[in-house]
């Protein structure tokens, strides 16, 4: 049973399900390694062409960034690739922490709005 002072302690914290990500996770690798290539190689046209395919096939729009700045493309790949479809379902996460156990386990668990999937590691308390 949990008590009050501990339900109160985990929902202190704001767990808002921010919704699925619109590329799969081997999508987000895919371009996630070849970004990384490119940057590696210091290969601007190519890392810049990364960011180009997936501005259209996520239908973005395109930002303008300027030549060589690296740590600003390196910003908009990371939007892109993690980009959410849409601002987050609003599901509260903590409803499902609290509904298993608090025995300080890795989980995976699913939204039950969205089908969103976070990791955490459920919180211990002495009761
Ligand atoms: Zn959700």
């Amino acid at each position: 049973m949990i008590s009050p002072e501990t339900e109160q302690c985990i929902r202190a914290v704001t767990r808002t399900c921010k919704g699925p990500h619109v590329l799969s996770s081997e999508q987000q690798v895919k371009f996630r390694d070849l970004w990384y290539r490119y940057q590696d190689a210091g290969d601007w046209p190519a890392a810049q062409s990364v960011v180009g395919v997936l501005e259209k096939a996520l239908k973005t729009g395109h930002l303008e960034i300027p030549d060589n700045n690296w740590e600003a493309l390196f910003r908009r790949i990371v939007d892109l690739i993690y980009i959410r479809v849409a601002d987050g379902c609003g599901y509260d996460f903590n409803d499902l922490i609290l509904a298993n156990p608090l025995d300080g386990q890795d989980r995976v668990v699913a939204c039950p709005k969205c089908n969103n999937q976070i990791s955490y590691k459920a919180p211990t308390f002495e009761e």
